[in-house]
């Protein structure tokens, strides 16, 4: 049994990132593992230690400005949780909140949670395509493919990127990193969305949920010869070939 957690759906759910979700509960419920998903609103009471897993979607900056105010008072017990190993995805506005700031052209900033070391702002170019980026899981390089469209361009401090870009921007088009991370949090640019795309990605968080709910984190293989070619046509696409 794994509870997870879906930060406000009806602003953020670009692209159709809650198919992030949809793949994670998935994913599990063809190994017998049952998830609930707890939708959290603006002004919901919420625990984010009671979670196993996050999930955070894609947000215009219209979004970002309506659910800044609202978030702030969650800054506290999200840190607790995430220091925990709460396992978090979040994808591109989401990615953004967490950082110190959000810089729009020629609007207000919009501050961000400041629990990784990061800050985001817009850029002249809007960064818009499809990406192929090189993420370590466990030791092992894992090639994983999305669809990034953000103009806000990412600056990373003290964090570790997600991985390196083999094809398209990611954070910011000049400095070849994509995502940040950071303990059982994983930020990226990529929708896709990016867990249907990618289940190697996938299983790796379901495995990191059960591990730090106290289960056993071994997941049973699944036949995915479908998805990897899905995925490997979308790399060989970007001229990247599949690990
Ligand atoms: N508002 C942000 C930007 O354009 C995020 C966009 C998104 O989530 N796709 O940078």
């Amino acid at each position: 049994m794994l509870v997870a957690g879906h930060l406000y759906p009806d602003l953020l759910n670009l692209y159709g990132d809650r198919g992030n979700l949809i793949a994670f509960a998935r994913r599990c419920a063809w190994r017998g593992i049952p998830v609930t998903v707890r939708e959290i609103l603006l002004g919901d009471p919420v625990d984010f230690r009671e979670l196993d897993f996050l999930f955070i979607g894609g947000g215009s900056d219209r979004e970002q400005g309506i659910l800044a105010e609202d978030l702030r008072r969650h800054r506290d017990n999200l840190r607790e949780a995430i220091e925990g190993g709460l396992v978090v995805l979040a994808i591109c506005g989401g990615y953004q909140i967490l950082g110190h700031h959000y810089q729009p052209a020629g609007e207000q900033v919009i501050p961000g949670l400041g629990l990784l070391d990061f800050y985001t702002q817009a850029g002249s170019k809007r960064l818009i395509g499809n990406c192929a980026v090189e993420v370590e899981l466990d030791g092992r390089p894992v090639r994983v493919a999305g669809f990034e469209n953000h103009s806000g361009q990412t600056f990373l401090g003290r964090v570790e990127p997600l991985g390196r870009v083999l094809a398209g921007y990611g954070n910011n088009g000049v400095d070849g990193l994509e995502g940040a991370r950071y303990k059982n949090v994983f930020c990226s640019y990529l929708h896709g969305p990016l867990l249907p795309k990618n289940p190697r990605m996938t299983d790796h968080l379901i495995s990191l949920a059960l591990g730090r709910s106290g289960q056993d984190p071994t997941l049973t293989p699944l036949d995915d010869r479908l998805e990897e070619r899905a995925g490997a046509a979308a790399l060989a696409r970007l001229g990247v070939s599949g690990t």
